[in-house]
């Protein structure tokens, strides 16, 4: 089933999506698929529009540039979701609909300037580190009150949730930790009224089981769009 090609992988990402939502008592509407379109080039993007996909998430700001210009005018909401340095801040502020990879400050003041001279403003989550591995970018958990608290002062910014990526592992009972982590500090986020609808925490790897913890949205790159090279 699903076949090797673009549509026949879309699908079965879709059924497996579909299929985690009801094994978790959860309506399948309750999680969006974001395709992660990184290292594919337009003609392939220009594949999924047709197959319908919208939003693509990208994780380098000079590949998402280039993209957003060879596919200009389709209607694409560009979504970035790797590290942001502020210095590229300006292209993100001109060109994405959303950045899930809000983790400091100096950054959160540089969208909010360039968002000012764009008069855009731009849909957010905070990426925190839920997961040990020094690779792994985000907010340390401790400091994710505060840090909302000072994104008050960036209206720029609409904060809509938070992102993370699970510790890369097969045991499962770590990496669900790491989704149940991000569910309960959103929890608590809420408590202390701040309006964090969204959760964007699955990969191709481990999706199921960020559905299973409450992701409203998963990150599928290599499910859908095959091996990067
Ligand atoms: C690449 C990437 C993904 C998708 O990874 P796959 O394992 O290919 O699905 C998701 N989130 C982030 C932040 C990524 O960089």
């Amino acid at each position: 089933m699903g076949g090797d090609t673009l549509a026949g992988r879309w699908e079965a990402v879709r059924a497996r999506v579909a299929a985690a939502c009801r094994a978790a008592g959860r309506d399948a509407s309750e999680v969006r698929i974001l395709p992660v379109s990184k290292t594919h080039p337009p003609e392939v993007l220009a594949q999924a529009l047709a197959m319908g996909m919208r939003r693509f998430g990208e994780n380098r700001v000079q590949e998402l540039r280039d993209k957003a210009a060879a596919l200009e005018g389709r209607g694409i909401d560009w979504v970035l979701i790797g590290h942001l340095q502020t210095n590229k801040a300006k292209y993100v502020a001109r060109l994405a609909a959303e950045v899930q990879s809000l983790d400091r400050l100096d950054l959160a003041q540089a969208l909010q300037d360039r968002l000012d001279k764009e008069d855009r403003t731009l849909d957010v989550l905070v990426q925190v580190k839920t997961s040990p591995e020094p690779s792994k970018h985000g907010l340390p958990p401790v400091e994710l009150p505060g840090f909302l608290e000072r994104l008050h002062d960036y209206p720029r910014l609409k904060v809509r949730g938070l992102m993370t990526m699970a510790v890369q592992s097969d045991d499962e009972t770590a990496v669900r930790a790491c989704f149940r982590m991000l569910r309960d500090l959103r929890d608590c986020a809420q408590g202390g009224g701040h309006e964090l609808p969204r959760l964007s925490m699955g990969m191709s790897g481990d999706y199921p089981l960020a559905i299973a913890e409450g992701s409203t949205e998963v990150r599928i790159g290599t499910a859908i769009f095959g091996v990067r090279s």
